[in-house]
């Protein structure tokens, strides 16, 4: 059988590949402590679950509009002009099948042969495979510890060329978990405008797991010009734990909209009704259950900051952000997938490589799991590491 080409192109997700192999292990009754994929432990709200069984009492299990339900869709356009300071009206909106959809809907949309996307690495795994699948290049700008994993103003205007369509930003960030104060964010709006067409997509997936006095600024907010340039990308999973519930959202100038929608028309159609009756609840109500989520991630990243950082060859990143700590596995010797595998097959502590986000004397631990967890897998590593001697 002869695949398309573009199959090749991309390696298959290795969070998903590794958190699934965790599942299977602990389903085969293994005790395998994972840090693998970024989902938090907690059960989604209840009255956000109660909004969607109602929904679905009520009937709501028929096809939708592409773009969303319209309740839907005016509850996050209140919620971008009231916590974001985003003046986007409810045409300024599309839902979409998680955050991821909305992003690899947006390539899908701007992106083709010969336009060049600028992404700092590390980065998400998933932004320079969906630039290739949409045909366009991936430009990596390496950022480093020292600088605090943020491309900074300089090297954002020595990236852009004539080709330069989009900049990818994200910030918390995933997988470092570094965070761009708003000065920093304003530096990088400047350059963005200093450009005649350079477009800017802001993933803000993880914009309420913040540490510290560490600030959410979104690009969008800088000045009206910025807005223009902007798609701002956001969803339930990460602030609502609603991984599975698949809804998130993008907001843009109209035209881009129109035509994710269009796009959206021939391939997901709307997002699932009534799980987006869950994502009103989780909008129009109290934020005291983020609030309570990102307290727990807050002690966590503490703990596993100090334990891991403690460990002899390892070296942390401490992140203002997301829940993931980035660790420097250099003084180890080993590449990160040979660190990853042998951690699970002698430990059962699953991990992500760092190579899978672009840098290979890394490793990525995700914390939204439970403190037994961290502790029992952070114990674990310090053996590993101690073994390999
Ligand atoms: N975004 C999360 C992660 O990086 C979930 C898995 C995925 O979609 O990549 O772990």
């Amino acid at each position: 059988m002869k695949l398309a080409a573009r199959v090749d192109r991309v390696p298959p997700s290795m969070t998903l590949a590794i958190s699934a192999k965790a599942k299977a292990m602990q389903a085969e009754g293994i005790d395998v402590c994972s840090f693998s994929a970024g989902e938090p432990d907690f059960p989604t709200p209840a009255h956000v679950v109660e909004a969607a069984k109602t929904a679905l009492d009520n009937g709501k299990t028929r096809y939708g509009p592409a773009a969303g339900e319209p309740e839907l869709r005016e509850a996050i356009a209140r919620k971008l002009q009231k916590e974001n300071n985003l003046d986007y009206q409810a045409e300024n909106t599309i839902v979409t099948n998680g955050g991821k959809y909305s992003l690899f809907n947006l390539m899908q949309t701007l992106i083709e042969e010969g336009d060049e996307v600028i992404i700092p690495s590390p980065y998400w795994l998933s932004y320079p495979e969906m630039v290739k699948l949409a045909g366009g290049t991936p430009v990596l700008v390496d950022t480093s510890m020292e600088n605090g994993y943020k491309i900074t103003p300089e090297q954002l205007e020595k990236a852009i060329t004539p080709q330069s369509k989009l900049f990818v930003l994200n910030s918390p960030s995933n997988p470092t978990g570094a965070v761009y104060s708003p000065e920093e964010i304003r530096a990088l709006a400047d350059v963005i405008l200093a450009d005649d067409k350079l477009l800017v997509v802001s993933d803000e997936i993880y914009e309420k797991i913040l540490y510290g006095d560490a600030k959410h600024l979104s690009i969008g907010a800088v000045n009206p010009q910025m807005l223009e340039r902007t798609i701002t990308s956001n969803g339930f999973a990460k602030s609502h734990s609603m991984t599975g519930w698949r809804v998130g959202y993008a907001a843009a100038p109209v035209e881009i909209i129109k035509a994710m929608t269009k796009i959206q028309g021939h391939s997901t159609s709307n997002v699932c009704t009534f799980a987006q009756y869950g994502a009103i609840a989780a909008l129009d109500s109290s934020q005291d259950c983020v609030a309570e989520m990102v307290e727990a991630f807050a002690k966590r990243r503490t703990y596993i900051y100090e334990a891991v950082d403690a460990i002899p060859k390892l070296s942390c990143f401490k992140p203002d952000g997301a829940f993931y700590l980035y660790v420097d596995i250099s003084q180890t010797g080993m590449g990160s997938l040979e660190f990853c595998e042998k951690l699970l097959e002698t430990k059962h502590v699953a991990a992500i490589p760092g190579v899978a986000f672009g840098t290979d004397n890394c490793i990525r631990f995700s914390y939204a799991t439970g403190m037994p967890t961290i502790e029992e897998g952070v114990r674990r590593l310090a053996e590993f590491v101690d073994s390999l001697k």
